[in-house]
């Protein structure tokens, strides 16, 4: 079945037994959780959410980029959010390539790029487009010190109010396990 119509047909099934039509728009656990979009991560079965209990912001990496701040102001300000998680994970995609990767790869095409021992390889035709170095990336050289990054980067923020802790965690893909970056959580504690 295309992709199309399966995500329907569960959508269908997912109505039929729906009953949390009920819920508050603020989360009611107070809680937002910033991660990666990576497919391997189920924030909700990983960290025990159900429908309506937190934010979960999602984005390549799980990065703290200016959107996902964006996102973590109006939790806070506007939806009542009190703790926030970074949780960036093993195998991250964005340890894979460079700012000078990526750019190169789209100038030679749109086309999806392949990746062997020797790095990533362009197979596409042509045209690509330039506009790809206008783009920060947000790339991953060390993922410990990018949940330290970006933890920092959202205690610094003049927006995130210093009551709100922020807790650093790397999910590992292999055993389903948050670990601790304790760097990142004693940047990230309330003041
Ligand atoms: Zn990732």
């Amino acid at each position: 079945m295309p992709v199309l119509q399966e995500v329907l047909a569960a959508n269908q099934g997912y109505a039929a037994s729906f009953t949390k039509g009920g819920l508050a728009l603020p989360p009611a656990r107070q809680f937002a959780v910033l991660t990666c979009m990576d497919a391997r991560i189920d924030p909700a079965k990983a960290l025990g959410l159900s429908e309506g209990d937190a934010h979960v912001i999602r984005n390549a990496g799980g990065r703290a980029s200016d959107d996902a701040i964006r996102s973590l102001v109006i939790s806070y300000k506007l939806l009542g959010t009190r703790e926030w998680f970074v949780i960036h994970h093993t195998d991250c995609g964005m340890e894979l390539f460079t700012d000078e990767t990526m750019r190169g790869l789209l100038a030679s095409s749109l086309e999806t790029a392949t990746i062997d021992a020797s790095g990533w390889h362009d197979v596409g035709q042509g045209p690509g487009s330039p506009e790809g170095q206008f783009i920060d990336w947000l790339t991953i050289a060390n993922l410990e010190q990018s949940v330290v990054d970006d933890v920092g980067r959202i205690r610094r923020h003049p927006l995130a109010p210093r009551r709100i802790p922020i807790y650093g965690y790397i999910y590992d893909v292999k055993t389903g396990r948050l670990i601790e970056v304790p760097a990142a959580t004693k940047a990230g504690a309330a003041g």
